[in-house]
């Protein structure tokens, strides 16, 4: 993909793109001369994890805010620059409402599905899954997506999590740097596997999210989705319950 800049700059004059230049100059491209080559970015993340207008999560204890965080001042689209939103006024109540609460009386929730003490990854299978993992997303559950991706995808992150899972459970002694590799793995895992299954289920194009098999707003789906990490293991089984009746039949 190549976007022409010469128009604008020819337009707005060289001065006022100076970061843009800059950087294509470092990378060896001279846009006053040539199209320069573009990828698409993700922006923005719609969704996250459910807050109050303090920034409470379900979990006690548990606060978020920013990018991570679900506060309900989004739909499925966000406007521009609303990261001061998020990130200062959200972060400003989180600070206030954690002094407020002083320390935490109860005891700490068990967590679920977290990684063995003596778990870990080798860094050479972690960065392997890791663009595994990239490269099913970004191929199927991008930008423009249809019901047939949302399935192939969520099998391969299905199988990608059974392989994480093996090599944690024959992974080697205790190492720092491997135990972080394979919390943000899981952690990946889990939010790329909910994006998915809500991908799948939202049939209909809004705000950010197009399915090409739906191209449509309904209004039946003027709703948000909350799902949970048992709802993975159902929807899981959920598919399996169906591959095994199409076998059979
Ligand atoms: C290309 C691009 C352009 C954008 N332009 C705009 C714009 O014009 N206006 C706007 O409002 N928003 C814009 N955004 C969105 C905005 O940048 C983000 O929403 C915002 O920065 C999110 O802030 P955050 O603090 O929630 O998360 P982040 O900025 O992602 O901060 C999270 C921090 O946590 C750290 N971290 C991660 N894992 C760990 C760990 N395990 N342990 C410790 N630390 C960890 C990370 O290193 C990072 O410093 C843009 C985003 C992109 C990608």
């Amino acid at each position: 993909m190549l976007l022409d800049l010469r128009p604008a700059l020819v337009a707005k004059g060289e001065a006022s793109f100076p970061q843009a230049l800059s950087l294509c100059h470092r990378a060896g491209y001279e846009p006053l001369r040539e199209p320069v080559p573009i990828a698409p970015a993700a922006h923005y993340h719609m969704g996250g994890i459910i807050t109050d207008d303090r920034g409470r999560s379900s979990v006690d204890g548990l606060w978020a805010c920013g990018e991570v965080a679900m506060t309900g001042v989004h739909g499925a689209n966000r406007l521009a620059s609303n990261s001061l939103l998020e990130g200062l006024v959200f972060g400003r109540r989180v600070a206030e409402d954690i002094r407020e609460a002083g320390p935490s009386t109860q005891p700490a929730a068990e967590p679920r599905r977290c990684p063995p003490a003596v778990a870990s990854l080798p860094a050479i299978e972690a960065v392997r899954l890791r663009e595994t993992l990239r490269r099913v997303m970004a191929a199927q559950v991008g930008i423009v997506r249809d019901a047939s991706g949302l399935h192939a995808a969520a099998d391969a992150l299905a199988a990608l999590q059974i392989e994480l899972d093996n090599l944690v459970a024959t992974g080697a002694p205790v190492d720092f740097a491997a135990l972080l590799h394979c919390c943000e793995l899981r952690n990946m895992l889990a939010v790329a596997r909910l994006v998915t299954l809500a991908a799948s289920l939202r049939e209909e194009s809004r705000g950010a999210h197009f399915r090409s098999d739906f191209p449509e707003a309904r209004d039946e789906w003027r709703r948000r989705q909350v799902f949970g990490l048992a709802d993975l293991d159902a929807a899981a089984a959920d598919a399996a319950t169906a591959r095994s009746r199409i076998t059979a039949s």
